[in-house]
């Protein structure tokens, strides 16, 4: 089971909002930007401004040097950000596991979706083109490195005056392949300085990279160096992060009484983990990081987090994480508060085995204790498996 990862970009953004404007500036070299006398810089071009040389960031001034005539378009950031609304909206349409990058670029992770990335990625363009008349290029592959490297290349590949709208695809199982007979640059986190140095290694391609042996480019470059080195065989883990993830999904309890028995608080502390993590599931997410949230007799509040090995939906460790927590900075005093919640939330972290499937049985059962604790006290009943945990306190 691999993931299906999609790096969408708009082509030549602020221009081709300007063209739907006025259609008389399609196929013209122009750009959006300041003007050249008040020190402008280029925000965007056209794809026949680009052909001359001219690109974004560029001083208007030295643009209108490489390319006379160049037409420019003020910018109006309040039309561009409204248009990247309403093409974020379609992303979610598809899917809520959306990681914005940019006012123009995004991420999704679509793998639990049934249909290929690629028809997926046809679709989305298919809709961007039509509804929002905004070309737009996509790379489909098995993780965001590989997806987004995609997109460049099939981006870089078009010739010509019209935008890309490209599609470019990087088969699972083929990762590294498809990045060996490219430059190292591609990589992410290699600018010109590594670029130089990989180069007096005789590196010059990604390729020339996954083969060379990772404990030197450790030993090189540090965790850069290995990361380089995953990289370069097409590996990367990296979540899909969706703006959910600022929020987390938590669970916490304030108490009627200020509590100071151990075993109740690891009780309640194992209901919440339980809630929490069947909310994971019901939402097909993992979270990665545990947060503990304490508030003492006089309210004080603290809170104390830890990021998982391994993104998870199992109440087991989200409990453990949350246990330990506690067992950090609880010294028996008045509790009045405690909540467990997790975020760095994504989908597919791992492969899923059956004890990851849903179980509605126990969806049900801990929505049914929770009731009857939130009717009759944290004591009123206890779960079998509740009071093995606590053998381990
Ligand atoms: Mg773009």
């Amino acid at each position: 089971m691999h993931r299906k990862i999609i790096h969408l970009d708009l082509d030549a953004f602020f221009c081709a909002v300007e063209a739907l404007r006025d259609p008389s500036l399609n196929g013209k070299a122009f750009a959006v930007g300041g003007r050249p006398e008040e020190r402008g810089v280029v925000a965007s071009c056209s794809y026949p401004a680009r052909r001359r040389g001219v690109h974004s960031a560029m001083p208007m001034s030295q643009a209108l040097r490489l390319c006379p005539g160049l037409l420019i378009a003020p910018a109006r950031h309040t039309v561009y950000r409204e248009m990247s609304r309403q093409v974020m909206a379609r992303l979610h349409a598809l899917t809520p596991l959306v990681e914005q990058l940019s006012i123009d670029e995004a991420f999704l992770d679509v793998t639990a979706l049934a249909e290929p990335g690629e028809t997926l990625a046809q679709r989305l363009q298919a809709a961007i083109n039509r509804e929002l008349k905004l070309p737009c290029s996509l790379g489909v592959a098995t993780n965001k490195l590989i997806a987004k490297i995609a997109n460049n290349v099939g981006k870089a590949a078009a010739t010509g005056d019209a935008p890309p709208n490209a599609i470019t695809v990087a088969p699972a199982g083929q990762e590294a392949a498809f990045l060996a007979p490219l430059p190292a640059d591609a990589l992410w986190g290699v600018g010109p300085k590594t670029a130089a140095r990989l180069a007096e290694l005789g590196i010059q391609t990604i390729g020339d990279l996954a083969r060379w042996p990772e404990a030197d480019l450790a030993r090189r470059f540090g965790k850069h160096g290995a990361d380089l080195a995953q990289h370069a065989r097409g590996v990367d883990q990296r979540p899909v992060i969706t703006q959910r993830e600022a929020k987390s999904i938590s669970s916490e309890t304030t108490f009627a009484r200020d509590v100071v028995d151990g075993a109740e608080l690891r009780r309640v502390l194992q209901a919440q983990a339980a809630e929490v993590a069947g909310s994971l599931r019901k939402k097909q997410l993992f979270g990665a990081t545990v947060k503990l949230k304490v508030r003492w007799a006089d309210f004080t509040t603290i809170t104390r987090q830890v990021t998982l090995a391994q993104p998870t939906d199992d109440d087991g460790p989200l409990y453990a994480a949350a246990n330990r927590l506690l067992g950090n900075v609880w010294r028996g005093q008045p509790v009045r508060l405690v909540g467990v919640g997790v975020s760095g939330l994504s989908s597919g972290a791992r492969q899923l085995s059956l004890w990851d499937k849903p179980d509605e049985r126990a969806e049900r059962l801990a929505q049914a204790i929770k009731t009857l604790r939130a009717r009759f006290g944290a004591d009123a009943i206890q779960r079998a498996g509740e009071l093995t945990a606590l053998d381990d306190i």
